[in-house]
């Protein structure tokens, strides 16, 4: 029944065995104080594909519509990495996130099927969306079976609503190689900012530890579309094959490495909660080694948890309290729909996540006060 992920020839052959997990994590990638999962432009660098200024997004929009990019998109992709390996999301003037009053996250950022995509073609925007396909309609089985804790889900949406810009995080959890089952039982947010790569170092480093004192190991990693659809793009795509491949070792077969996609604030969704998207890439057909890997969707059962851990509470409270102040903090006040603030929204969301426990509804009813009040 399992199928190990053929790999293509890039990346793979080059990591050192010391990248590998659990052992591995944070240490012997010669790149840097990288933990496995640092692709070389790292986790904490990725994406900022909802951070393009409002032009630039409908521009690309337009260009994905016509199935026909403008060749003045050729340029964009290089001026916009040299962007992200310069600045921090932190020094990135507020003009990155639109002009006040105006609000790119109405823009609709039109996904493509990845069959639409044919060969790599640099001229494409690595934003570009791609929709996931089922394993049911490719006729095959998906490779391994997937439980996800209520409480990752409550803590990655969490973060995810706190800002303006993506944020990213690891998922930590257990692989049972009997069973073929991959069980996510904990997220770990990096509190750092997009492109800062020097407490990125540190924050992935305490992920580490965490991990480790948990019996856990790495079993995956998060990001936000602040305001986009929960699909992967074109850029995602290729850092989780990196990932996939840094996590599926050698010796011991394959370990599967799931990659989860959070769109709190995308007008798309119906209703208060938002979407969270599992997705793995299956690799791209042997006689065509270069092309994108497929994006799968994932089937999941989730586990409600009864309770919810003090160390996810204190999570939720560090993350309120590095985010405090920040240009891009979500401003809760203010009205995310006709008739709900970006609070009702945060809150409505959770609630289908939330125990039921009385003494967690306390600590949350806190935790919104203070985000009331630091936006
Ligand atoms: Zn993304």
């Amino acid at each position: 029944m399992l199928r190990s992920p053929k790999s293509p020839p890039r990346a793979s052959s080059q990591l050192p065995e010391s990248c590998r997990l659990p052992a591995g994590l944070g240490g012997g990638d010669p790149r840097g104080p990288v933990p496995a999962l640092r692709h070389p432009q790292s986790l904490a660098s990725e994406g900022e594909e909802d951070e393009l200024p409002e032009e630039e997004e409908e521009e690309a929009a337009a260009g994905k519509e016509g199935r026909a990019p403008e060749p003045a998109a050729a340029k964009k992709p290089e001026e916009r990495s040299k962007k992200q390996q310069c600045k921090s999301l932190a020094e990135q003037p507020a003009a990155e996130h639109g002009p006040p009053g105006k609000r790119p996250e109405n823009k609709p950022r039109v996904p493509v099927r990845y069959c639409t995509l044919g060969t790599r073609d640099s001229a494409r925007s690595p934003q570009t969306l791609v929709e996931v396909t089922s394993f049911a309609a490719i006729n095959k089985f998906q490779p391994f079976n997937v439980a996800i804790s209520s409480n990752v889900l409550l803590l990655l949406d969490f973060h995810s609503h706190l800002t303006r810009s993506e944020v990213v995080g690891y998922l930590g959890g257990r692989w049972d190689t009997n069973t073929q089952l991959l069980t996510v039982l904990r997220a770990f947010p990096c509190r750092t900012r997009l492109g800062d790569a020097e407490s990125a170092a540190a924050v992935e480093e305490e992920i580490c530890q965490s991990l480790f004192l948990r019996g856990l190991s790495l079993v995956g990693w998060y990001h936000s579309h602040p305001f986009g659809p929960a699909l992967p793009s074109l850029h995602d795509i290729d850092a989780q094959m990196d990932y996939q491949l840094k996590l599926q070792g050698s010796g011991n077969g394959f370990q599967p490495c799931l990659a989860l996609i959070c769109g709190p604030y995308y007008h798309g969704n119906p209703g208060a909660e938002s979407r969270i998207a599992p997705f793995w890439v299956m690799p791209p057909p042997e006689q065509r080694p270069n092309d994108y890997g497929i994006p799968m969707d994932v089937e999941v059962a989730y586990i409600q948890d009864g309770f919810l851990t003090n160390d996810v509470l204190q999570e939720m409270t560090l993350l309120v309290e590095f985010y405090k102040g920040a240009p891009d903090l979500v401003k809760f006040q203010e009205l995310w729909s006709q008739d709900q603030t970006y609070l009702d929204k945060l809150k409505g969301s959770l609630a289908a996540r939330t125990p039921k426990d009385q003494s967690f509804t306390h600590i949350l009813e806190q935790i919104y006060s203070l985000l009331k009040h630091s936006s």
